[in-house]
């Protein structure tokens, strides 16, 4: 699949709609964690080097159609301001006279916020009217926020079928990432897939064994396909009425040639707590008054074996339960396999969705991955083989 990008278009004197996700934390009236807003700048940079003007349309939180004053943009204007180092307009509406007046009254090389895009129900209805009026602001259309390209949203979606459209350079960076890791990438490629529940990561699942040549379960999610093989596991977090599924994606994984790993051996404590006293056993051998919280030594020699074996590692999900000490020492000892790997040049390496960032930062390493998605629900549904409508919206 081929994308048009900034290169593609000609945005000499343009007004430049540029979809981006800003839709950063917030405590008080402080942003507690830029990195969102940071993201942009390539993208707000290039489009004023060329000649553009750049107009942010963005979402913030959940106001679903209304006007809900706590999430205005207008409370992140100073932060946008301070992270682009230029000069931000903000406008009290997203479409209309006032986002105009904005727009008109700006200088080249100020950057535009136009408001909330959720306070409009033209948005999330992906309403064609509502659109008309985002795409009569300007002249063509920038989609930077690969995180809300799976939801086919006015901004997101039937704006780019209205004016010329093409990828920002965070949306390229991550488009080509997961092409290289799914898409078309060199083999073998292996998948770890962690985290709680296997129900939530269903689909996923059914999808990799079909693509990768190595699938590593972990994490809670490993416990459910234990009880499917009758291993007893104690009092550990499993989906016991998932174990028929669990059995279906094993025998999905042996029929497409897909190798499954699950743990060889076991951390199990009495209780989730820091510190617990833990033991390693074997996966059949979780007393019954104790639950498995991670993977044992032995576990991480035999990834280390299979990343070695690998090109291309897509991950997902921790191995453990690694907001505590000690569960966390399998997904950090296998997180700084995959980084020293990908550091010699001998791994391709990509990760994405909600926890595993953090997994990764705590383990050092997140830096010295190939490419780390910060996208969640859009790098989990692009994991699942699902067309992302954003994306599909932007093919030439
Ligand atoms: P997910 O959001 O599905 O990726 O799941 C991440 C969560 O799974 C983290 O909060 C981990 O603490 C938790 N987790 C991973 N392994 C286990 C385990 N063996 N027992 C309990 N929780 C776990």
């Amino acid at each position: 699949m081929s994308w048009k990008t900034i290169d593609d278009l000609a945005l000499a004197g343009k007004t430049v709609l540029t979809r981006v996700d800003i839709n950063v934390p917030m405590e008080g009236d402080g942003v507690t964690d830029t990195t969102r807003i940071d993201k942009i700048r390539p993208t707000v940079e290039d489009i004023i080097a060329r000649g553009g003007k750049v107009v942010l349309l963005a979402h913030f939180d959940r106001p679903k159609g209304k006007v809900v004053p706590e999430m205005s943009l207008g409370r992140i204007q100073g932060a946008v301001a301070a992270s682009l180092g230029r000069k931000v307009v903000f406008a009290a509406d997203c479409v209309g006279p006032l986002a105009v007046a904005a727009i008109d009254a700006a200088a080249q090389g100020d950057v535009i916020l136009l408001e909330n895009t959720r306070f409009h129900a033209g948005e999330e209805a992906n309403d064609p009217a509502f659109a008309a009026q985002l795409a009569a602001l300007g002249d063509v259309f920038i989609n930077d926020a690969f995180s809300a390209a799976h939801r086919a949203h006015a901004s997101t979606e039937a704006l780019a079928r209205l004016l010329p459209a093409a990828a920002g350079r965070l949306m390229e960076a991550e488009l080509k990432a997961l092409d290289a890791a799914l898409g078309n990438p060199q083999r073998p490629v292996v998948a770890v897939v962690g985290g709680a529940k296997v129900s939530t990561k269903l689909e996923l699942l059914g999808n990799l064994v079909s693509k990768v040549d190595h699938l590593v379960i972990g994490g809670g999610m490993a416990n459910t396909f234990l009880v499917a093989q009758g291993i007893d596991v104690g009092k550990s977090l499993a989906e016991r009425d998932m174990a028929p599924i669990a059995l279906e994606i094993l025998t999905k994984a042996k029929a497409a040639g897909c190798t499954l790993h699950l743990p060889v051996d076991v951390v199990v404590a009495a209780a989730f707590k820091a510190g617990a006293e833990n033991k390693v056993v074997a996966p059949n051998a979780c007393p019954p008054d104790q639950m498995i919280l991670d993977a044992g030594p032995a576990t991480v020699a035999a990834l280390t074996k299979v990343f070695e074996s690998c090109k291309t590692l897509i991950w997902n999900g921790p191995l453990g339960a690694f907001e505590i000490a000690p569960f966390d020492a399998a997904t950090s000892a296998a997180a700084r396999v995959a980084a020293a790997l990908t550091k010699a040049g001998k791994l391709v390496s990509v990760a994405g969705g909600g926890d595993t960032v953090s997994a990764l930062n705590h383990a050092g390493v997140a830096g010295d991955f190939t490419f780390i998605s910060t996208a969640g629900g859009a790098f989990l549904e692009w994991m699942e083989g699902k067309v992302l409508p954003g994306v599909a919206a932007l093919h030439g």
